[in-house]
């Protein structure tokens, strides 16, 4: 994700262990990652932010076996989550988990920052 101010406000937020969505009030669309933009109407105004509590599906996943960033050694996982319809959330998911499957975005430190990582979404129900 390239850090512009719309990234930055995004990243604020995960340090206080808040995930945002924006939201485009002219045609009620969620988006991430965040851009200058709503990319459903193009408009550039109306943008704004919605809290999510971080319910979400596992729609891939892989391992890195190498890497740029000495903070993440290799090897580790990470996955893809959409959080929202067409909303996809990149991050780390330290437990082996199939695609598919109902996960939560949670804040946790790894590698030195306060980051989303992708944990099993636990069955309250049962
Ligand atoms: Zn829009």
């Amino acid at each position: 994700m390239i850090v512009d101010r719309y990234a930055a406000h995004w990243w604020a937020a995960v340090s206080r262990g808040l995930l945002l969505l924006q939201h485009c009030e002219r045609c009620d669309t969620l988006q991430h990652p965040p851009s200058a933009v709503c990319r459903s109407c193009h408009e550039d105004r109306g943008l704004g932010w919605r809290e999510h509590d971080g319910a979400a599906r596992l729609t891939a996943a892989t391992t890195v076996r190498s890497t740029t960033y000495p903070q993440f050694p290799p090897p580790y996982s990470i996955g893809v989550a959409e959080i929202a319809r067409g909303c996809h959330l990149i991050a780390g998911l330290p437990t082996v988990l199939p695609v598919g499957a109902p996960v939560q975005i949670v804040f946790r430190d790894w590698g030195g920052r306060h980051l989303p990582v992708i944990e099993p979404k636990e069955d309250r129900n049962g």
